[in-house]
């Protein structure tokens, strides 16, 4: 029988590096699982997606996503982590110690004393023509992270949705663009009533209702145009555009806890309010696989800590070491 862990943490974005490094400076010599294109995202996690990120703090000259997440990984490793890049598809948390099976040895059981889940989610796009050609030069699928760039200012932006998410990133955006128009394929929003109504009274916002991008297009470097088709009419229409942002929702990384860690309707992991812990005692979820409303790196990171001290304690509390 293999060596049972205090930690093993799943997944290697913002929320499982914070917390491999809290674990492994608290000599809990984590193992983490950092996924080999799980979820369709890089080991590394969503940032490995883009360009520059401006919004952590203590990079004032801002960083870019794959070297904020390089570092983040040799620091895990500085104070002990064990990373491994591989996949983890099923577990049984039936009992402790915890069980847990990688893609890559599906026979057998890695043992954990406690888990921290954090495998995220991935953002749901469209496969428009043109959308590997201007994927982050142009696309993206986070206007909050993104908007804010010289690229988007003072000209036309384009968000698809209509939810919540569509609804506040058009807001977001209508600061930043020439006009902002928001790409719905219905003539209903999905949105709450108030998101709603921030979108309906903003001058500097459009609908187009029934409609849907069917390509984007531009000089190489970046987008320029794209082309919008009414769903009811059949109608194409090219107009200019600076930049198009996808907001249809995530999907959270948990097909692997179905009917073992309770969820929302959406998938979302439930944890307790103001803790990390899952309805299973010594198992921790942190990061976007358990927050639909923030999905920042730093909110992730934040939660990741969480986490760590929490297994700590759990740690401490059981005797098991
Ligand atoms: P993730 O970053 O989603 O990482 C989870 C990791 O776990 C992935 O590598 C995945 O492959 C792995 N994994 C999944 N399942 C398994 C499994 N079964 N076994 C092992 N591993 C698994 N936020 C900001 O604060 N600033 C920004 O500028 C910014 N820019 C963004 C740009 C884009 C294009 C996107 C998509 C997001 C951006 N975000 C930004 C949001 C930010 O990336 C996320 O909020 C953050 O990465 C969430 O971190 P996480 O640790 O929860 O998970
Ligand atoms: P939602 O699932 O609520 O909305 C997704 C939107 O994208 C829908 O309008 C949907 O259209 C549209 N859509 C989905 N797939 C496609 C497609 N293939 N082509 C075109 N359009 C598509 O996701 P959100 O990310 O907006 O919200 C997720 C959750 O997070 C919600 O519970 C929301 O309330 C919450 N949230 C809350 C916020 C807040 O309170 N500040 C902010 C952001 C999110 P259709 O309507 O036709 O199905």
């Amino acid at each position: 029988m293999s060596a049972i862990h205090s930690v093993v943490i799943i997944g290697s974005g913002p929320a499982g590096h914070t917390a491999a490094i809290y674990s492994a400076r608290a000599g809990l010599s984590p193992a983490m699982y950092e996924g080999f294109m799980a979820g369709g995202v890089a080991a590394g996690g969503q940032l490995t997606t883009t360009t520059e990120v401006e919004n952590f703090p203590g990079f004032p000259e801002g960083i870019t996503g794959p070297e904020l997440m390089d570092r983040m990984r040799t620091q895990s490793q500085k104070y002990g982590t064990t990373i491994f890049t591989e996949t983890i598809e099923r577990v049984d948390f039936s009992q402790r110690p915890f069980k847990i099976y990688s893609q890559n040895d599906p026979d057998t059981a890695i043992l954990a004393h406690t888990v921290i889940i954090a495998t995220g989610a991935t953002a749901k796009t469209l496969p428009i023509g043109g959308f590997q050609d201007y994927w982050q030069k142009g696309i993206s699928a986070c206007a909050v992270c993104d908007g804010s760039l010289p690229i988007f200012k003072n000209v036309p932006l384009f968000v698809v949705g209509g939810g919540d998410s569509a609804c506040e990133e058009a807001t977001y955006l209508s600061k930043f663009g020439s006009r902002t128009y928001l790409v719905h394929r219905r003539d209903k929003l999905r949105a709450s009533q108030i998101m709603q109504e921030r979108v309906l009274k903003n001058p500097r916002i459009e609908i187009l209702w029934n409609s849907e991008i069917v390509e984007a297009a531009g000089d190489g470097r970046k987008i320029g145009s794209v082309v919008v088709r009414n769903i009811a009419s059949g109608e194409t229409r090219k107009q200019d555009a600076g930049g198009l942002f996808f907001a249809i929702g995530h999907k959270p990384n948990t097909d692997v806890f179905k009917n073992i860690l309770s969820m929302d309707e959406d998938g979302y992991l439930i944890t307790k309010p103001n803790s990390t812990a899952t309805n299973i005692e010594g198992v921790f979820a942190a990061g976007d696989v358990q927050d639909k409303k923030y999905r920042q790196a730093i909110t992730a990171a934040g939660s990741g800590c969480m986490a760590a001290l929490e297994a700590e304690r759990f740690l401490a509390a059981t005797g098991a070491h």
